[in-house]
């Protein structure tokens, strides 16, 4: 069967999304993973963006080796320059380079003609190609873009050393026959298209990226871009979860295959939704909690029956079985290291003894420990690498009755080391947490979203509170976890500070493919 090269860009288009800021331990945690789960290619960052985005970019090309990494360059050498410095240590070094090709890109962004915009892309794939052996060039906003200047332009950088050509749906107005159709064109209209990898790429905003993604693949489409859980700007990019499942499930259609890892697709998505807050729909499909939940009688008869009634995917297919009692109160240190072995961790001896610290503490509070609790425990070990100092909440106490004025009292750690104690009073428990923390924390805080959600099931499950919020006019999230939801609540508050305070630089946002 033809093999779907499937290139995952949740640390870059998904990372674009607001609120989202993660870090580099965060990066390389969601990397590794994504290598785990079998992705061909990821996109790990802009490096031109920040220093962030460049370090982060470097540290994942020296950390993943199964799955090629790459970066986005815009169409300069010093882009490109930047891009090559982060990834020259890479196994297979690729650049992403873009350059929108729309008439109303290019007169009203870009302010080029036709001509010049055709010059700057054969330009910069030439210059890229001197130093990458893997260069795929996308035209942005191909969708809205004239197919014959299209064809024209692929041919041009086809002939430059493009090796990848993708024609992204950068503002997801595309309808599966008019995508489907650009790709067919383009195979027959551009010669030499055949000697080079086709990309989709699409945007949610009509709710058609699985759609879109599936007419590019029937009309000759052998790689596919999108992220995990559908995050990204806007509505999203595409899931690649559903689009992994969907030629898997209806393979005597699509006749492809992909070299993912089904089973490594639940684990995938919670750490993608953990690390960066954004929570997962119950209704998603293939990674929803709801996703193989069957509530009508008549259902759960035919289900008792014979399953295949009306279940077309098994939650065992994407490695959903985490609600298996692991580990208890009485577990030693061997097991637990055991465990966090076969689970894919690779600690440090001093992070697995602090792991096994917090687990001990617990398993004294909480009946049965299950793999998302170790899961949450442990990643939460493997991110926590910053040497900046940071806030750190000592102690949390909240006085509240249904007749009283609810007061909390905190006590914080400044990043200089000062212990601070503050207390106020709030409309209700959480509010009045917010206020103790907003005198404990030097800056201007606005709360724009909060949410708590249980991990696993049971009434003793963890709690885990997001919070996402300008601090000093940026736009964050934070996010923690712990048995009571208001110690995950401050936990959280700070975590969205202290991200703020750990970035080393601002990001460019910028429309990009
Ligand atoms: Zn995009």
């Amino acid at each position: 069967m033809p093999q779907i090269d499937i290139f995952d860009t949740t640390l870059r288009d998904g990372e674009q999304s607001a609120g989202i800021n993660l870090n580099t331990a965060e990066k390389i945690e969601i990397a590794r993973q994504l290598e785990r789960f079998g992705a061909t290619i990821i996109e790990s960052g802009f490096p031109a963006a920040s220093p962030g985005d460049f370090d982060a970019v470097q540290r994942i090309a020296g950390t993943v080796k199964n799955s090629i990494v790459t970066g986005l360059a815009r169409s300069m050498k010093s882009d490109i320059d930047r891009t090559w410095n982060a990834l020259k240590g890479a196994e297979q070094p690729h650049i992403h380079i873009f350059l929108a090709t729309s008439p109303i890109h290019m007169e009203h962004k870009l302010m080029k003609t036709p001509e010049q915009v055709v010059e700057i892309a054969v330009e910069s794939v030439k210059y890229a190609r001197q130093f990458f052996p893997l260069v795929q060039w996308s035209a942005e906003d191909a969708s809205r873009s004239d197919p014959e200047f299209l064809a024209h332009i692929i041919r041009k950088v086809i002939e430059a050393g493009a090796t990848t050509i993708n024609l992204p749906d950068t503002v997801g107005y595309a309808t599966p026959q008019e995508y489907g159709a650009m790709f067919k064109y383009m195979t027959e209209h551009v010669s030499g298209i055949e000697k080079v990898k086709l990309s989709a790429h699409c945007h949610n905003d009509l709710g058609m990226a699985t759609a879109n993604t599936l007419a590019a693949i029937e009309n000759g489409a052998t790689q596919i871009e999108g992220t995990i859980n559908g995050i990204g700007e806007r509505a999203g990019n595409v899931a690649l979860e559903e689009i992994a499942v969907a030629l898997h499930i209806r393979k005597q259609i699509y006749n492809t295959e992909t070299g993912i890892n089904l089973h490594e697709i639940k684990r995938t998505s919670q750490l993608v939704s953990q690390l960066t807050g954004s929570l997962i729909q119950p209704n998603k499909a293939v990674v929803g909690k709801n996703a193989f939940a069957h509530e009508s009688g008549i259902h759960q008869d035919g289900m008792l029956k014979n399953p295949l009634t009306y279940e077309i995917i098994t939650p065992e297919l994407i490695g959903d079985a985490s609600t298996e009692l692991v580990l208890g109160k009485h577990s030693g240190r061997h097991a637990f290291r055991d465990r966090a072995v076969k689970m894919g961790f690779e600690l440090s001896e001093e992070k697995l003894n602090k792991a096994f610290t917090e687990f001990k503490k617990l398993a004294d509070r909480k009946k049965e420990i299950v793999e998302d609790d170790l899961y949450v425990l442990l990643t939460d070990q493997q991110i926590n690498d910053t040497e900046t100092p940071v806030y750190k909440l000592d102690s949390v106490q909240v006085q509240y009755g249904t007749a009283n004025i609810p007061t909390a009292t905190a006590s914080a750690y400044h990043p200089n080391g000062d212990m601070i104690r503050e207390a106020a009073t709030g409309a209700g428990s959480v509010e009045a947490i917010f206020n103790t923390l907003e005198r404990i924390v030097e800056g201007k805080v606005h709360i724009l979203d909060y949410r708590v959600t249980s991990i696993g099931k049971g009434r003793d499950a963890l709690g885990e509170a997001v919070i996402n919020m300008t601090y000093n006019g940026e736009t964050v999230t934070g996010r923690d976890v712990a048995q009571d939801v208001l110690e995950a609540t401050a936990k959280a508050y700070l975590n969205a500070v202290n991200r703020q305070i750990i970035k080393t630089g601002q990001k460019i946002k910028i429309a990009a493919v």
